[in-house]
């Protein structure tokens, strides 16, 4: 069993802690800030092995020089981020394997929230670590790619099984399922869903993770192909792609 503990810290960050029992090794994956972490290290009694970080903003990597200089773990980035991530000791890229104790990630490249982006896909847990690449209901605004970059990225994470949990970097599911909603209405899965978010909320409870599965039925940015959202769209006929670039510009107004 991979152990996942999931850290709320600044407004709407998550951070997550992965641990397996049998090597002992811990992993955190975009580490905003080091006390939260450093807190629930000692409280377990863990050491910090690895920093996984998804790309080089801060609020995902404003936690590694510390926590490395306190548990002397390494830090494991995109390749093409380590001119801008302080002290990364391993660069990976697409379809690289990362170990922890007997468990592994196939790392993917998401190219598009940033141009470095990479997730961490743990095949045999069903845990997809996709930092701002997929939101719950949402996905990255386009920072350094293009709406078509982030498309095909997003393509790769809809071929993952279907009950493939999904752990992203932020809580923004209220606002998304709100956005979700003016585009596809009619969409009773999405209905159903927003009621369960805001209930979630409302006791103060995380939306994440949700899964690959749910995402299909429910997430805007995965459903260019959907009937009822392209008739919200005056009936559009164009490709996926041009659909996904108008969704994100649609949201991007908002
Ligand atoms: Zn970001
Ligand atoms: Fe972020």
């Amino acid at each position: 069993m991979l152990d996942i503990i999931q850290i709320p810290v600044l407004i709407d960050n998550y951070i997550y802690l992965l641990h397996d029992s049998d090597s002992g090794e811990t992993a955190v994956i975009d580490p905003a800030v080091a006390e939260p972490v450093l807190a629930v290290l000692t409280q377990k009694g863990w050491q910090l092995s690895y920093i996984l970080n998804t790309h080089h903003h801060s609020d995902h990597i404003g936690g590694n020089v510390e926590l490395k200089r306190q548990t002397g773990c390494q830090i494991i980035a995109s390749e093409f981020d380590k001119h801008r991530i302080p002290s990364v000791d391993r660069g990976v890229k697409e379809h690289d394997v990362i170990n922890l104790g007997t468990h592994s990630a196939q790392v993917i490249a998401t190219a598009g929230h940033t141009s470095g982006h990479i997730v961490y896909y743990f095949a045999e847990d069903n845990a997809l670590f996709c930092g701002d690449t997929l939101f719950v209901m949402g996905c990255g605004r386009l920072f350094e790619g293009s709406a078509a970059e982030l498309w095909q990225s997003l393509q790769k994470l809809k071929a993952l099984p279907s009950k493939t949990r999904v752990y992203c970097a932020h809580e923004y599911t209220q606002a998304n399922g709100r956005f979700a909603l003016t585009v596809e209405p009619d969409n009773i899965a999405l209905q159903e869903k927003m009621i369960q978010i805001d209930e979630l909320r409302a006791n103060g409870l995380p939306t994440v993770p949700s899964t690959i599965g749910e995402e299909l039925a429910t997430n805007p940015f995965l459903r260019e192909d959907s009937p009822s959202l392209r008739k919200n769209l005056n009936g559009t006929t164009n490709p996926a792609v041009e659909v996904f670039a108008k969704l994100r510009r649609l949201k991007d107004n908002l």
